[in-house]
């Protein structure tokens, strides 16, 4: 099996609180995760967005660097709502998920860069990433935030492409990512470069197979 990504690049965002909340430090606003217990969803909720995170994590997408922090998450839409579910906080470096790594994005605000889940799990710090797709577009359904320097570097402003002072976390990000979603380019292609989060890629679809042959037809470009 390939592993696409050979970047040891430090990610100091994804999947891990912690690396947000030091960003405040830096005068950004603190991601505030509102976490409502609950038990794990069935599996069957979460079967197909779960095959294509084991595809994601085969391909070295989602994973986990060599300093221990994960990186990757993916979600799909609940129902006809702007809910979703998601893999959960700091799952990047595991190599199977279950109903106990998921959660559901049930309100999210952002302006005060806060969301509420309800789960097992605590929510990626990077749902608000995927909220602004489903947000901006009534036919996404299915989002995976993947991780490759060597596609981030090759896809850099030839593809729709975040400002780089928007940074994982933050509300700039989120509503870059609605700004650039409504665009008919991106909802064409698909793809979107976190310019401000090395290595970050978004990619969306109407189903959860639009979105992996989003993915793979990347790799065909790398
Ligand atoms: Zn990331």
């Amino acid at each position: 099996m390939r592993n696409l990504c050979v970047s040891k690049t430090f990610c100091d965002i994804c999947g891990v609180c912690k690396a947000v909340v030091n960003m405040d430090d830096e005068g950004y606003i603190k991601f505030d995760c509102e976490w409502v217990r609950a038990s794990a969803l069935s599996f069957s909720g979460i079967a197909g967005i779960n095959a294509l995170r084991d595809k994601l994590y085969g391909l070295g997408l989602i994973g986990v660097h060599d300093d221990g922090v994960g990186f990757g998450n993916v979600s799909a839409r609940a129902g006809g709502s702007n809910e979703f579910v998601i893999s959960g906080s700091a799952t990047g470096g595991l190599k199977k998920l279950s109903g106990e790594h998921y959660c559901r994005v049930v309100e999210f605000d952002f302006d005060k860069n806060w969301l509420r889940c309800v789960g097992p799990i605590r929510a990626s710090s990077e749902s608000l990433s995927h909220a602004a797709a489903y947000l901006s577009c009534a036919d996404v359904n299915a989002v995976a935030h993947v991780h490759c320097l060597s596609l981030w570097k090759k896809l850099y402003g030839k593809v729709p492409t975040t400002s780089p002072d928007a940074l994982y976390g933050t509300p700039e990000m989120a509503r870059d990512i609605m700004r650039l979603v409504k665009k008919g380019d991106v909802r064409k292609g698909r793809v979107i470069v976190m310019g401000g989060h090395e290595e970050g890629i978004l990619a969306f679809g109407k189903d959860v197979g639009e979105v992996e042959g989003v993915v793979l037809g990347l790799i065909d470009r790398v």
